[in-house]
């Protein structure tokens, strides 16, 4: 961090920021020049804060070299970082570093036997990790909320009947617990990305975090969020861009496909896309998914149903089973010509599923 000085600024104060930069544990390099004081900063950015340097009159600028989200930087960690998601039956489902993983399902888990029908499909097709939504955020509070605990049973339980690990959103702090109990992976959603009480809960716990792009989310400000959840010591976060806010309207919202190398750029964790939410309609679902992984995404995340006329939620976006099987077979062959794979679902008692 550079700490540059107006020119008015007196001998005191210099001696003052050096005395509070040097009483956090780092080294404060003077450079005097014929108008102006700098002040370098060596050590542990992060112990500073920026603003309250910037609040002392006689601070004309404070510049950051290091990035303010530390663990989560490339700077940090320099190679991709793998996270392996265990799978109820043994093996493991990994993201990241050349592994390309589907996560697929339905929006919402709506009874106990579309959630298994859409599992049996979703990994014939060459989903590895199951999706459904058992607390549903709903900009309508007269929409359908969710079937709670009766969909994370139903989702666990067809999770198991195919070796698949899941996938639900937590919404809420007092759920993380019992999410926690039914499913592997949690999700926090795009609505979410800021509830930072939420991100420390999850990031207390040992279970991997799939943590979507806010709406109105910049890139610095969702990194920002992944370190919540690492700092609290849980380090495997997949982030998942899912469209944001824009002047145009034509789509639901709009998919920020360059966020994808940008993120790859600064930042070690596999970040993956979800562009049902994004599109919106499901007609431009599978183009927003070859964009995805040809831009180097480690997977995708893409809602199904067998009868998206009758779904209660999300049926405009969400891709028939048989149209979900077509483009995963694209995605396998755009991720090979990068030289990445989807990897298969571990075998479940002698019916291994080849992608
Ligand atoms: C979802 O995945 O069902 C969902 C609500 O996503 P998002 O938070 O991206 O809107
Ligand atoms: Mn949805």
């Amino acid at each position: 961090m550079i700490v540059i000085l107006k020119p008015e600024a007196s001998e005191d104060l210099v001696k003052d920021i050096v005395s509070q930069i040097e009483g956090l544990g780092l080294q404060a390099h003077l450079s005097r020049g014929q108008f102006r004081t700098v002040i370098g900063v060596v050590g542990e950015e992060v112990k500073v804060d920026a603003e309250h340097l910037k609040a002392i009159n006689g601070v004309e600028q404070v510049v950051a070299i290091m990035k303010p989200y530390k663990l989560a930087s490339r700077e940090f960690h320099k190679d991709d970082t793998v996270i392996e998601i265990g799978c109820p039956a043994g093996g493991t489902v990994k993201v990241g570093g050349g592994n390309c993983m589907a996560i697929a399902g339905p929006c919402a888990c709506e009874d106990e036997a579309m959630v298994h029908q859409l599992a049996r499909e979703v990994r014939a097709a060459g989903a590895t990790v199951l999706r459904g939504g058992a607390y549903k955020p709903r900009t309508s509070p007269y929409s359908f909320q969710g079937h709670g605990e009766d969909a994370l049973k139903w989702l666990r339980d067809a999770g198991r009947e195919n070796n698949m690990p899941v996938i639900t959103e937590v919404m809420d702090t007092r759920h993380v617990s019992i999410i926690e109990k039914y499913t592997d992976v949690f999700q926090i959603g795009a609505r979410n990305m800021q509830n930072f009480n939420l991100l420390f809960e999850v990031g207390k716990t040992r279970k991997p975090v799939v943590l979507k792009r806010g709406l109105a989310g910049s890139i610095g400000e969702w990194l920002m969020s992944a370190e919540y959840v690492l700092s609290q010591g849980n380090r495997q976060v997949i982030l998942c861009e899912r469209g944001i806010k824009t002047f145009e309207t034509s789509l639901r919202y709009t998919l920020d496909v360059s966020a994808v190398p940008v993120v790859k750029s600064l930042s070690h964790l596999p970040i993956i896309v979800d562009p049902s939410h994004a599109a919106g309609d499901r007609q431009f679902v599978p183009s927003l998914a070859r964009a995805a992984i040809a831009a180097g995404a480690d997977g995708v995340m893409i809602e199904c149903h067998d009868c998206p006329g009758k779904a209660l939620c999300d049926g405009p976006q969400a891709l028939l089973p048989e149209t979900f099987s077509q483009l995963m077979k694209e995605l396998a062959a755009i991720a090979g010509v990068l030289g990445k794979k989807f990897t298969t679902t571990p075998a479940v008692k002698g019916s291994p599923v080849a992608v």
